[in-house]
């Protein structure tokens, strides 16, 4: 059930309604709009009764919702959720680029990594430091030593760190340097993991498993909000169909819909949806027009020599090429994407 104040209710009318339903089980969500407070109501054993509520000082609507999912639909809050990650903006008009290897190798690796990011007018810098291979002979990762590298080699150029986590056993040290928990689309479905993301201070990035329709999307997104951690994102990244010609097939369309049907920012991951080098950057562009708010691309110096995922990553400078056809995009559908920067030299 979603509750909608008048404008015109004041604080003492908002409390007195929460403390209604809190006393009844429930657990409640504010969202303070620009005219409207409105509070999602979620939980509780008991049957609700909108009449209740609807005669109470200041409260304009109560509307029950029949989707499943209700925090993170457009009735709950109707304008779109900016995150704000240290001063880095996510799902406002501007339109982030999160870039990097798929794997963190090495010290130097990552730190290459960064200024060709920062380079290219990237904010936030990726690399998985825990992998969810295929295979268990594959490369697994650097675990928290490729953290520890991936945080400083952020930190000198100015950029905000995404990486993924597999369990919640490695959270506590990972939290440590990581400023986005990315959730693979392996983990789309792991109920404990997501709640446990729920209790978090931490944005998180949920990609959408590779065969998870859009609503079983936003239910594992409900998950975390559900929680209290309102601070996520939506990441499309190729689902599997009967074509094999790609790795997965990009799911354009998943992005005006998850836009329309939820306030949260949505991502495009085109170097997953494709799989291959020279799809990324038409799936790129298509995803900007579509209206994605950012975007996140494998990117590598040596791509032929990746530890994982070379095919997908591409070279520095056709990230910096993509950015520049980005910039003309973006401003046909309104919005703006950072400049690229001057050559960085730190140290
Ligand atoms: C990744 O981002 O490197 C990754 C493993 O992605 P996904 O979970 O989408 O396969
Ligand atoms: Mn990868």
């Amino acid at each position: 059930m979603i509750i909608v104040m008048n404008a015109t209710a004041t604080t003492e009318d908002i409390q007195a309604v929460v403390e209604r339903l809190t006393e009844r089980g429930f657990d409640i969500h504010k969202s303070t709009g620009a005219q409207h407070t409105v509070l999602g109501v979620v939980g509780g054993s008991v049957a609700v009764d909108a009449r209740d509520y609807e005669l109470l000082p200041g409260v304009g609507e109560v509307i029950r919702i029949s989707e499943p999912y209700k925090l993170v639909g457009r009735l709950f809050r109707k304008e779109d959720t900016v995150i704000d990650v240290r001063g880095v903006k996510i799902g406002g008009n501007e339109i982030v680029l999160m870039a990097g290897p798929c794997s963190i190798e090495s010290r130097s690796q990552i730190f290459e990594s960064a200024k060709f990011v920062k380079e290219a007018g990237g904010k936030i810098l990726r690399g998985g430091a825990f992998k969810p291979r295929s295979s268990p002979y594959s490369f697994q990762g650097m675990g928290i030593e490729g953290l520890k590298h991936m945080r400083e080699a952020a930190d000198e150029y100015g950029l905000i760190v995404i990486s993924e986590i597999m369990d919640k056993s490695e959270l506590p040290t990972a939290l440590k340097y990581i400023d986005i928990i990315q959730v693979g689309a392996r983990n789309m479905q792991n109920y404990t993991l997501l709640r446990e993301l729920g209790n978090m201070p931490k944005p998180v990035l949920l990609k959408r498993g590779m065969s998870a329709t859009i609503k079983e999307l936003l239910m594992s997104a409900e998950y975390i909000m559900a929680g209290g951690n309102h601070e996520v994102m939506l990441c499309e990244r190729g689902i599997r169909t009967f074509e094999n010609y790609t790795r997965n097939t990009m799911d354009i369309s998943a992005i005006p819909i998850l836009k329309s049907l939820s306030h949260l920012p949505v991502i495009a991951d085109p170097s997953h949806g494709t799989g291959i080098r020279d799809k990324v950057a038409p799936m790129a562009r298509a995803s900007v027009a579509a209206g994605a708010d950012g975007l996140l691309i494998e990117a590598h110096q040596d791509p032929d020599n990746a530890l994982s995922d070379g095919a997908q990553s591409l070279y520095p400078e056709q990230l910096n090429d993509l950015m520049k056809q980005l910039r003309i995009i973006s401003q046909a559908v309104d919005r703006t994407i950072a400049p690229e920067s001057q050559k960085v030299t730190v140290g």
